[in-house]
């Protein structure tokens, strides 16, 4: 790790943290590198701003509060209490009152009432209304770019006020005069054109899973199989890309091939659906969205499935869980011959889609699956609450299963578990510091920073309980933590999956 050129937030003796003296502007010179031509063409956006840009923005946002009525109440509904200021994990981390919840809506607010409202139409110095500027557009860019959309702060705001889709709306308006972000628009033209975020063609997919066959076969005697492209097969698997290659993500796809061959089940993965995640979401554009999450669909005609599972990825699982139903027909709501085709095809004894945990803790239920748990027994073990799953989505039939399934397995094929303090778990969960599109290098600092109040939770555990290894079910907070251990002063084996230590403790015969 190279000496980073900002200072590291220091631990402190509890796990919640105090509240940090503000520090205006600390973090108003970081700026996420802005997309250039190639990808913001291929998205349909232009790539610098022109001389229109400022009505071109102004046209934007009343489409989006036209479209999104939640953008407009949530505009509407403040009343300034405070109550959010303090939840964010990049206020806490960095001191930077523009990282408040409330401030961060302010930047849209303000010209929201200058050109929508009456009285910034008229009086706008007695509403607090402001004109459209480049310095405020600059504004709304670094700071909508250091908001990961992790709605913590909508669950202590009185009014449900959810910050994130403001960040949403304000990216959306970005992009479109020709401020898209270079990070996650790239992705999104690589998952268009070749099939997943990373760029893996069908050809290497194929042959890392045939190495991950060998692998297998080799540690545990047993010819795990990880089929690609099956017609026929009962299950799609989609599953972040990151878990066909990148540590530790590819412990848990050899966790969930595990479980697949211990049920004996009829699974395949796709190359043309080798992506479940969906960064449409995270630039609020529900076109783009969509047109990611068509893949999936086409790939579950084509294979002709019964069901379909998503594997650990918070964001993906979101858009599969809220999304999927109106955007592809997987799951009731789409309309045309299409989806109504996949209604048709797909098997309703099962929800669908389906959570990989939920799948897991099933079989576990129905005593398929056998484990001898003291495989685990080097690792003591805590779980992170990934923001999406835990507050966008839910899994199983009972509420809070989002927030029970995972550590049911982790307690079913382990024997050391501590949850690390109420107050940063389940609903009140805090942000890896590396969601919602800001899972790059150029982001770094506002990464460490923001990760803090998590590591702070993370470290009493480590202290109080000894514990070496922190599990997740999100390939974004995989990637984040595995980065920002070591700005820490952990190691990064002691972040993992939730069926890496599945695959651990599994017994195949
Ligand atoms: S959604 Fe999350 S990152 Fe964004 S302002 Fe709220 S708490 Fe902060
Ligand atoms: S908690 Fe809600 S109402 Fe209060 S300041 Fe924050 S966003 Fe506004």
């Amino acid at each position: 790790m190279a000496a980073p050129d900002f200072e590291i937030p220091q631990f402190q003796e509890h796990a919640v943290l105090d509240i940090p003296k503000i520090k205006e502007g600390a973090m108003s010179h970081i700026k996420s590198f802005v997309a250039g031509q190639s990808a913001q063409e291929y998205l349909g956006y232009p790539w610098e701003l022109g001389e229109n840009w400022k009505e071109r923005a102004i046209e934007r946002m009343g489409e989006v509060l036209k479209k999104y009525r939640s953008v407009r109440v949530f505009l509407d509904a403040c009343v300034h209490c405070g109550a959010c200021t303090d939840k964010c994990h990049y206020y806490l981390g960095t001191a930077d009152p523009k990282n408040m919840p409330v401030a961060r809506q302010e930047l849209m607010r303000k010209v929201y009432r200058r050109y929508f409202t009456f009285g910034g139409k008229y009086f706008p110095w007695l509403v607090g209304a402001e004109d459209l500027t480049e310095e405020v557009l600059n504004d709304w860019y670094n700071y909508y770019h250091e908001c990961s959309e992790c709605r913590r702060c909508s669950v202590f705001c009185p009014y449900g006020i959810d910050t994130a889709e403001i960040t949403m709306a304000g990216r959306e308006i970005l992009n479109y005069v020709g401020m898209g972000q270079k990070y996650s628009n790239e992705i999104l033209v690589k998952v268009q054109k070749v099939g997943n975020n990373l760029g893996l063609p069908g050809p290497a997919l194929e042959d890392t899973l045939a190495g991950l066959e060998e692998d297998i076969e080799a540690d545990t005697g047993v010819p795990v199989k990880l089929p690609l492209d099956q017609k026929g097969a009962e299950i799609l698997l989609v599953t972040p890309s990151a878990d066909f290659f990148s540590e530790p993500h590819v412990e848990s796809l050899i966790g969930y091939a595990k479980v697949f061959h211990a049920a004996g089940a009829s699974w395949t993965l796709s190359s043309l659906a080798s992506e479940a995640g969906n960064f449409g979401l995270f630039n609020g554009n529900y076109e783009t969205m969509r047109k990611v999450a068509m893949r999936i669909r086409d790939a579950a005609l084509e294979l002709g499935v019964k069901r379909i599972i998503v594997g650990e990825c918070g964001h993906a699982w979101r858009v599969a869980y809220s999304y999927w139903n109106t955007l592809t027909g997987i799951g009731y709501g789409g309309e045309d011959p299409y989806s109504q085709m996949l209604q048709k095809q797909l098997d309703h004894r099962y929800p669908q889609p389906m959570h990989i945990c939920e799948y897991t803790w099933d079989l576990i239920q129905k005593g398929v699956l056998k484990f001898d748990k003291s495989k685990n027994d080097h690792r003591i073990i805590t779980f992170h609450d990934s923001c999406n799953v835990a507050r966008a989505s839910r899994m199983g039939n009972e509420p809070g299963g989002q927030f029970t399934i995972p550590r049911n397995i982790i307690r079913a094929v382990a024997n050391n578990f501590y949850d690390m303090d109420p107050n940063t778990i389940g609903e009140s969960t805090y942000c890896c510091g590396g969601g919602g599109g800001l899972l790059t290098d150029d982001l770094m600092e506002v990464r460490v920073k923001g990760a803090l109040p998590r590591m702070n939770a993370f470290n009493a555990v480590v202290q109080q309980n000894g514990v070496n290894f922190l599990a997740l079910i999100c390939a974004i907070c995989k990637a984040q933590f595995t980065k920002v251990f070591p700005y820490y002063g952990f190691d990064m084996s002691m972040v993992g999956g939730v069926h890496q230590l599945v695959s651990t403790a599994i017994e195949l015969d």
